[in-house]
């Protein structure tokens, strides 16, 4: 079996869901599991409707929901075969009833919390799954939908969950396989991304571009051949394309490398999709749904050789910048301790860090309790805060075997101020941090500098 994920924008209109069709059929003899994404910006515009909800504005609302529905019901009228089309005006009405009802009580407590923000953006995929469920059927496949929240068990912790492997992977083996039947008789598994549940049954969602996740994770409990992630662009990228367009496609890269770039926001891959795919060493494929016929980027266990240094550069946009200045003395012993542990109590995630003999500089993507952390700090330090800055980071297994690499790295920048720098870390990456307004020029200057020539063994060029 393999399992194929599709994102948004590969089911996006009936248009992306037709080729979303022929591409699994022409894969049927595999036994595919396919895992869907929200249609399109789905999950957007529900985390809107929630927002409104809570502000009171209930017309507005009401014609959010509206303007959904209609959405989901005109493309999937396109798709769906006519013999089913009271089943998908029975699962709109079911769906768009509920969810209806879930925000109206949301306008009336005024507030949301993570669990009603999981109930509410878990429509998405509900609906998505369901509907390429029966649009499959108009393209001649016989299919089985199954609802990821009987399968994927998860901790508590609501838009954010992490999967509790042991259970997940016993009720993926025990109902995957039965539900696709045999080689003679095979149907094949719809089932949504990103949603999952608590072992009491209260719906969860494994965070933002939890989809990949989800992959991996059906992939690694029915024990996959195969994991193909299909999207909207080549492959992995020597470059995100929202900040340089014309990256060259890498054709191979280690888990290791993938999980880096995908940390450091190459967004094209959730960063904990690898976990479960190295855990049982399972190759997974980036795929474009538009251009099938591209080979794509496939991620494996092994490092690649490779004749660039540089396999790929990843950016992370909206970084904050956190120094903090010791008032008291030189750095005493545990005052690293003392500041982290005001990050770790506000759950805020540290990128990257640098010390010098009586400062520390942090960055953080999520500022959610900035002002929080701040005052905590301040009562042992003095604060300072810059946002608007970008981390930048190579990535590749020969950065530790190569001498000069700051260097090169350094000579590519010349004009650009580098607010941070840290290597070593990982051993496969040097990362920096620089002023979004310094981003485009820096990306543009790293490609030339380190893709001018390209292992042709490993690269696609553009
Ligand atoms: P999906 O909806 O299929 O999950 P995403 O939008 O989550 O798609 O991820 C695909 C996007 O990732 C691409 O459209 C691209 O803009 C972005 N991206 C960022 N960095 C890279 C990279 N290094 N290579 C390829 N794509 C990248
Ligand atoms: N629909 C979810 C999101 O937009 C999950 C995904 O697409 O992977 O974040
Ligand atoms: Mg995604």
């Amino acid at each position: 079996m393999i399992v194929m994920k599709f994102g948004g924008t590969s089911v996006e209109s009936a248009a992306a869901i037709e080729r979303v069709a022929s591409i699994v059929k022409a894969r049927a003899h595999r036994r595919p599991v396919v895992v869907v994404s929200a249609m399109g910006k789905t999950t957007n515009k529900l985390l809107a409707i929630a927002s409104t909800a809570i502000d009171g504005a209930r017309e507005e609302y009401i014609r959010q929901i509206h303007d959904l529905r209609d959405f989901h019901s005109r493309e999937a009228r396109l798709v769906v075969p006519l013999a089913d089309r009271a089943e998908l005006d029975r699962l709109l009405d079911e769906h768009f009833q509920e969810l209806t009802e879930l925000v109206k009580g949301l306008a009336v407590l005024g507030e949301l919390t993570p669990r009603s923000i999981d109930a509410i953006s878990s429509y998405g995929e509900r609906l998505s799954s369901y509907i390429v469920s029966l649009a499959f059927r108009h393209f001649g496949m016989d299919t089985a939908h199954l609802d990821s929240r009987q399968v994927i068990v998860t901790d508590r912790r609501h838009t954010q969950a992490a999967p509790l492997y042991p259970e997940t992977y016993a009720r993926l083996a025990a109902v995957v396989p039965a539900l696709a039947g045999n080689e003679a008789e095979n149907k094949i598994v719809v089932m949504g991304g990103f949603i999952a549940a608590t072992e009491d049954g209260v719906t969860t969602t494994l965070g933002r571009g939890g989809s990949d996740f989800t992959a991996a994770i059906v992939g690694a409990g029915i024990g996959a051949e195969e994991i193909q992630i299909w999207t909207d662009v080549d492959g992995m990228l020597t470059a995100d394309p929202t900040i340089l367009p014309g990256g060259h496609r890498v054709k191979t890269i280690s888990f290791a490398e993938a999980a880096e770039l995908a940390y450091f926001g190459a967004k094209v891959l959730h960063p904990a999709t690898v976990v479960p795919a190295v855990e049982k060493n399972i190759p997974v494929l980036i795929l474009n749904s538009r251009r099938p016929e591209v080979s794509g980027t496939r991620i494996v266990s092994e490092a690649v050789p490779c004749g660039n240094v540089v396999k790929s550069i990843a950016c992370k946009r909206k970084i904050t910048l956190v120094n903090v200045h010791s008032t008291r003395m030189l750095m005493a012993h545990g005052f690293l301790r003392r500041i982290f542990e005001v990050f770790d109590r506000h759950e805020t995630a540290v990128d990257m860090v640098s010390t010098s003999e009586v400062s520390v500089s942090l960055t953080i993507d999520n500022t959610r309790s900035l002002a929080a952390i701040c005052q905590e700090l301040s009562q042992f330090s003095e604060v300072s805060i810059e946002d608007g800055q970008a981390i930048v980071c190579l990535v590749g297994d020969n950065i530790r075997y190569t001498p000069g690499v700051a260097m090169r790295v350094f000579g590519a920048l010349d004009g650009i101020n580098i607010r941070m720098i840290s290597q070593g870390a990982s051993l496969l990456n040097l990362s920096f941090v620089v002023a979004e307004t310094d981003l485009h020029r820096t990306v543009q200057a790293l490609h030339n500098e380190f893709f001018a020539e390209l292992d042709a063994e490993v690269f696609d060029a553009a």
